[in-house]
């Protein structure tokens, strides 16, 4: 909760719909003690009073009704009419999208299509429809209100008790012989519970806004009584001559809506987990350095080496000092190999170099990357982006996510390749077949015509390779490339990097966590423990003869796969 409320406060907007509504509960709260005068008693001597003039604080309206007093109880009224109608659109679309998503089949199939029969009139139209039939009122407004918004609901709901009523916690539930109201108020509810606030909360504002425009057609709050539609509807007829009759309920309305939309989608960022990071958390595309950071004043011409490079991970509320003063050094057509256990820096220290580590919380505090004579710590983002993929590219770890899945191979790579340089169709076309030639895909006539998802897992790895050497990088940095496959796909593709490697005198960074792996591949080893570089140097001389502690045990904990050492060794 307090995360939550930490995440509202910090978003600007959020933080101004917040205090906008409080200002509006205040005021809503306070108005029966405020010692206003009788919002509907008419004095036809003050008609259109202006605002500030002796009696009248913002004036007084067509039949001299004190306007302070009428959009108090107004705001009053349209607030709780507005409110009601959300609540209870929000509890019966739920409750319809539950019972059609839990169950499915026949229940969802009546439901759903109930639904579909309320969505398919603009529901503008459909509430006054209703509130012809059922005669005008506010009661009467306030219900046409919530059924049509009934179907949002349910909609929203449906989708998401759908994919839950299918888990495997669901699942287990019930074989538990849990009751069906048991699974669905404690496994399924809680889970909803964020959705349906997102929903509520992004919607208060229109349905408000929905009953105010039914009020100022006259068919919701009835004379005398004040909301702030049917103000703003008798404030029309002079609203040239006396604007401020039809100004003052107008811009309430405006306050509360936009109150309302601005807290709502504030609570929608903060609670949705696909936006957990806030508006405010978005990554850059360059990797922020700390303040003040001091650039190394060193000049270097060798072609990769990474100095004390330091990169931290900072929120509120922690600081991960991710990897500390790591060195590395890089040689035209060589292979580093950096390995260590899981959580110890590896992939912070591959990103680190181009500065793709997600900023916030990232932040890179000390150290300097020469590349060929350029720091890549003191370079703006137009050059690192030409850096990147064309000068440096990564293959990651799992192709399925890096992949865009409706997009077939073949423009995928082709992307890459008219990112970096003008280039006529017939060449790119020649050029994308030629690169899946390379990553040994057998038809790529055929390969560049399929989607992602129709691959095998070394298939789209080959798929990650070939966009990785697209522009014939200098340096490629591998990810643990291989993780994700089994070890006879992994053979392959450890045998295509390493022909590539030779081929087009490739540097690498290859980064593992198999000491196995790097063994046939690299010529040097860094070895990672806890954000540090605790061994570095010649990968024969590290695995005969390791000095460290740590390198020693990881050495000790590696199965030996001696059938495809002696392939690779060959
Ligand atoms: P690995 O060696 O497995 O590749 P990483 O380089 O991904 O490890 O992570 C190094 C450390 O940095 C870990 O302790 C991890 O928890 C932390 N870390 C990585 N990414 C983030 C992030 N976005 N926010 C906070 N901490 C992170
Ligand atoms: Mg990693």
């Amino acid at each position: 909760m307090n995360v939550l409320f930490s995440k509202i406060i910090k978003n600007k907007l959020a933080l101004l719909g917040g205090i906008i509504l409080f200002i509006l509960l205040l005021l809503i709260i306070t108005t029966p003690f405020l010692n206003l005068s009788d919002p509907n008693a008419i004095n036809t001597s003050d008609r259109f009073s202006l605002p500030f003039t002796s009696n009248y604080l913002l004036g007084a309206d067509h039949l001299g009704r004190d306007i302070l007093s009428r959009v108090m109880w107004g705001t009053r009224l349209s607030l709780a009419v507005g409110f009601s109608a959300a609540l209870i659109a929000a509890i019966l679309g739920s409750f319809i999208g539950i019972i059609a998503g839990y169950f499915g089949g026949f229940f969802d199939n009546i439901l759903m299509r109930s639904v579909d029969v309320l969505m398919a009139f603009p529901y503008v139209l459909l509430a006054l429809a209703i509130v012809a039939v059922m005669g005008p009122g506010l009661f009467n407004s306030l219900i046409a209100v919530a059924i049509v918004n009934i179907p949002f609901f349910a909609r929203n709901v449906r989708g998401i008790s759908l994919a839950y009523a299918k888990s495997d916690f669901m699942i287990a539930a019930k074989i538990s012989g849990r009751s069906t109201f048991s699974c669905i108020i404690f496994e399924l509810l809680p889970n909803l519970i964020p959705t349906i606030i997102v929903a509520f909360s992004t919607t208060i504002g229109w349905m408000i806004l929905e009953t105010a425009g039914l009020s100022f057609l006259g068919l919701g709050s009835q004379p005398p009584q004040a909301d702030l539609g049917s103000m703003l509807g008798e404030g029309r007829a002079s609203l040239i001559v006396h604007s401020h009759n039809s100004l003052i309920p107008g811009l309430m309305i405006l306050f509360i809506v936009m109150g309302f939309n601005l807290f709502g989608d504030g609570i929608r960022d903060a609670l949705d987990p696909k936006l957990s990071q806030g508006k405010l958390g978005r990554s850059k595309a360059l990797t922020d350095l700390k303040k003040n950071f001091v650039f190394s004043e060193r000049c270097s011409k060798s072609f990769l080496e990474v100095n004390d490079l330091t990169t931290k991970f900072i929120r509120n509320n922690y600081e991960i000092e991710a990897i500390k003063k790591v060195n590395l050094s890089l040689q035209k057509g060589e292979c580093l190999a950096i390995v260590g256990e899981s959580g110890s820096g590896k992939s912070v220290t591959a990103l680190s170099i181009t500065r793709l580590v997600a900023s916030p919380p990232g932040i890179i505090t000390e150290g300097f990357i020469n590349y060929k004579g350029t720091d890549l710590l003191n370079i703006n983002l137009q050059t690192m982006q030409d850096i990147r993929g064309k000068k440096i590219s990564y293959i990651f770890q799992d192709p399925q996510s890096t992949l865009h899945p409706l997009q077939k191979v073949g423009s995928q790579i082709s992307e890459i390749v008219i990112n970096h340089k003008i280039i006529n169709k017939v060449k790119l076309n020649k050029e994308v077949l030629e690169l899946l030639r390379n990553v040994k895909i057998k038809d790529p006539e055929r390969v560049v015509n399929l989607y992602p998802h129709q691959l095998s897992g070394g298939m789209r790895q080959r798929i990650g390779i070939a966009m990785a050497i697209a522009n014939k990088p200098d340096i490629i940095i591998a990810d643990e490339p291989t993780t994700a496959l089994d070890v006879t796909v992994q053979a392959k593709i450890l045998s295509i990097i390493n022909d590539l490697k030779r081929e087009l005198n490739l540097s690498i960074i290859f980064i593992s966590h198999d000491l196995n792996v790097v063994s046939k591949i690299s010529d040097n080893i860094a070895v990672m423990f806890n954000g540090e570089i605790v061994e570095f140097g010649k990968t024969k001389k590290i695995l005969n003869n390791p000095n460290n502690q740590y390198t020693k045990k990881l050495i000790k904990s590696s199965p030996k796969l001696s059938l495809v050492k002696k392939k690779y060794n060959a």
